[in-house]
């Protein structure tokens, strides 16, 4: 094994985890390996039909990104060749099936529509194994379902003696399991690496949208440019795009655009020219998605609200795969809340509607966030034990400080970090455990709006119980007898969206996994907002003015 590794890619150790997968391949038991980007992932299948001498067949979903990887595995003296429904050299199948390739890429449709002969010719010949690259695909609960990938079941009984090994670097519990039914994998070894990428900073912000929010945006970017490198925005519409594209090349930024509408042969030519470093940003939509093998992209920013968390972290997740500190902002408007019924619309069943909605829920709770971000994200992908703060990094704090004058409190918190991580490893940080927050005491507010949420019967979104507070005459209101209420216009002084804020943070109040003092739940594509039981507790143990403190940042 060390000397293929070596031998073909120059390595000379292996990476965590790679070569235990490769021992389980070889002795021919299935796996799943669920592992970060940039974790080295595509060795675990490349290396096995070197040292065996059969072929390797591997599910990708993407013709650019097979293409790209054939070219590079040739180079390195490696026999490889790609098969799809687009190849019309039918001289490759012949010398596929006769077993002339080290590694052969086949898309999932070819790969289920190809005779059986085919496969009874190539397994004569001796298949090493089965591996099904960005797995997740085959999971309704994924957040990139590929119904092609659903097919691949059929290739279990085709292939019943070859170890097939499913590969993603996002998936939760939920489509773990659901990759190792769809695959029928029998009894297979799971590999999890960490879902921690060190020398990522993540961070949120709102923002209004107008020309001046461009416009600042656009500052940030032409710094990070000037000094860092590559940086990818996500925006949520091809509309989005098309402003910020503009407005950086009127900034006299080298940009590049590519969304959905544009033609294959464009948006291959703008993933080619960011790859080669002929523009510094890429301004996109997600459908600039798998592929961006990337090592040098220093910023991703989102510029909206993304529909999944699990679509967040993989889209964030490409930047910084070359270890070096790289930042990950979010920045999002309320507005953004509203879009789950577009995304609903993609649903094709009740329960892929739920899966939609969930996890749009759990990237609106990663915006409104006061604690951990690095924390949250890997408590959702299920990894154990992670620490409430993320580490305080020296470099990574100068790296970050000189390329965005941040604001003065990093000073003083790039001072200690000196101190107190000097010859630790690298931890990247989030905004959350750097940036110091004003805290007030908030419990009088709290008790009001938790009060006036229940006293309206829990059966509401938001508008209601704050117009409440705030006195209003409405017809609803007045229908309803709610300006009966003791507590209607208590809180009166202070500004609808003021409240709103504040139900956010009730509603996400500690690591936003486990019940805040509010619950959101989803009816009919309505929000509702009701008191949670530890809402209920707060109020029982208190009166408006003499209540627990409940300190919340401001
Ligand atoms: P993934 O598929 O998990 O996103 P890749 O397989 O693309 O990651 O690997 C990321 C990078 O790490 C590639 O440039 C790859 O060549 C490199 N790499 C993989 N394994 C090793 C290793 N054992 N030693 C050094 N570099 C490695
Ligand atoms: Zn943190």
């Amino acid at each position: 094994m060390e000397f293929a590794l070596k031998e073909f890619f120059g390595y000379s150790t292996f990476r965590p985890y790679q070569k235990e997968i490769i021992e389980t391949i070889l002795e021919g038991k299935d796996s799943l390996v669920v592992m970060a980007t940039g974790s080295g992932k595509s060795l675990c299948y490349q290396v096995p039909p070197l040292i065996v001498k059969k072929t390797a067949v591997v599910i990708s979903p993407l013709l650019s990104l097979m293409q790209d990887q054939v070219m590079a595995l040739r180079q390195q003296g490696i026999k490889a060749e790609h098969l799809s429904s687009a190849q019309t050299d039918s001289s490759v199948q012949r010398r596929a099936e006769s077993g002339q390739f080290d590694i052969l890429y086949m898309t999932p449709e070819k790969a289920c529509v190809i005779s059986n002969s085919f496969w009874s010719n190539l397994l004569d010949r001796g298949i090493c194994l089965l591996a099904v690259d960005e797995a997740h695909c085959i999971s309704e609960w994924g957040h990139d379902f590929r119904v092609e990938y659903k097919q691949l079941c059929k290739l279990r009984s085709t292939l019943p003696n070859v170890p097939f090994v499913g590969l993603t670097a996002t998936a939760t519990e939920k489509v773990r399991k659901d990759i190792m039914n769809s695959l029928k994998m029998r009894d297979p070894c799971v590999t999890i690496g960490s879902f921690d990428r060190k020398n990522l900073f993540y961070g949120v912000k709102s923002f209004n949208r107008g020309a001046l929010f461009v416009d600042e945006l656009v500052g940030e970017v032409s710094k990070c440019v000037a000094t860092a490198g590559s940086t990818i925005i996500y925006c949520t519409t091809i509309k989005d795009v098309q402003q910020i594209f503009e407005s950086l090349l009127k900034a006299g930024i080298k940009a590049g655009m590519y969304n959905g509408q544009m033609g294959n042969k464009a948006r291959e030519e703008a993933h080619r020219s960011f790859i080669r470093d002929e523009f510094d940003v890429m301004v996109a939509t997600i459908a600039f998605g798998m592929g961006i093998d990337k090592p040098n992209i220093r910023y991703v920013i989102h510029y909206g609200c993304p529909k999944s968390l699990e679509s967040y972290y993989q889209e964030s997740g490409r930047c910084g795969r070359d270890g070096i500190a790289s930042m990950c902002w979010l920045y999002y408007t309320r507005g953004d809340f509203g879009k789950a019924d577009f995304y609903c619309g993609e649903a094709s069943s009740e329960s892929q509607r739920t899966a939609i909605m969930e996890s749009f829920m759990a990237a609106q709770r990663y915006c409104m966030l006061t604690t951990c971000r690095r924390k949250f994200l890997l408590d959702y992908f299920g990894e154990k034990n992670t620490p409430d703060k993320c580490g305080l990094d020296f470099t990574l704090h100068l790296f970050l400080f000189e390329i965005f004058n941040l604001i003065e409190s990093f000073i003083s918190e790039m001072s200690r970090g000196k101190t107190r991580s000097q010859g630790k490893k690298e931890n990247g940080t989030c905004d959350n455990c750097t940036i110091s927050r004003k805290e007030s005491d908030m419990s009088r507010e709290a008790f009001l709006l938790i009060s006036s949420i229940r006293s309206c019967g829990g059966n509401w979104g938001l508008n209601v119980p704050i117009d409440v507070l705030r006195g209003s005459r409405a017809k609803k209101i007045i229908n309803a007898q709610f300006d009966k209420l003791p507590l209607h216009g208590l809180g009166k002084e202070l500004s609808a969206n003021w409240w709103k804020a504040l139900a956010y943070q009730l509603i996400s109040h500690e690591s936003a996994m486990c019940a805040g003092y509010l619950t959101e739940t989803i009816r009919d594509t309505f929000k509702i907002v009701s008191v949670s039981p530890k809402g209920l507790q707060f109020l029982s143990s208190s009166k408006p003015d003499d209540q627990p403190m409940l300190v919340l940042p401001v």
